[in-house]
């Protein structure tokens, strides 16, 4: 049997914990930044109008609904 002290038992009870509570944080992080990314996966922002659009198609290069300019795949970041 393994004899230790209250003080070191609550300790190591508080660790563990926290601990507990520590990697259900990250893993709830990880979640929530991978279904954002997902989201915003075919969203484009046209370069010379602004306008928010989604495109799901495989061009390199889609045009813009509104101006009909072509625009590059960024990603949308929220911060
Ligand atoms: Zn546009």
């Amino acid at each position: 049997m393994i004899r230790i002290s209250l003080p070191w038992l609550v300790c190591v009870y508080l660790l563990v914990f926290l601990g507990a509570i520590f990697i259900a944080w990250i893993a709830y992080e990880m979640v929530r930044k991978f279904r954002e990314s997902r989201s915003l996966r075919h969203r484009l922002n046209c370069t010379i109008c602004g306008m928010e659009y989604e495109d799901r198609t495989k061009t390199l290069l889609p045009r813009c609904p509104h101006c009909g300019s072509l625009n590059e795949r960024f990603q949308l970041r929220v911060y």
